[in-house]
């Protein structure tokens, strides 16, 4: 959990709030009648908080593509970002170290 405070479900002022790492939406949810939390979101906990859970948003930003585009990914074995195969893999240039992959 951080202070990580976001727009990230659609308003545009900021929405999203982190809890253990994941995003909820700040609008959804409803007092808790225990008492126990001082609120309960009803909307979020599956998008990961970009600033203390970033391995899983990479994690789920691949999945995410996955769904939408039958595309290859792999790690750029250099600096360990994602990378997507648009022209095919056998001149890959990493778009985030600029380093070829192959080399
Ligand atoms: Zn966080
Ligand atoms: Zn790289």
């Amino acid at each position: 959990m951080c202070d990580y405070i976001g727009k990230d479900f659609g308003a545009d002022y900021p929405d999203s709030i982190c809890i253990n790492g994941y995003l909820w939406d700040m609008d959804s949810g409803h007092s808790d009648p225990s008492g126990e939390f001082d609120w309960l979101y009803t909307n979020g906990g599956e998008m990961p908080c970009p600033e203390c859970n970033p391995s899983n948003l990479i994690q789920g930003m691949y999945e995410e593509n996955q769904n939408i585009i039958d595309s290859d990914y792999m790690e750029c074995p250099i600096c360990g970002g994602v990378l997507r195969d648009d022209y095919g893999w056998a001149d890959q240039i990493c778009e985030y170290c600029g380093k070829n992959i192959w080399e």
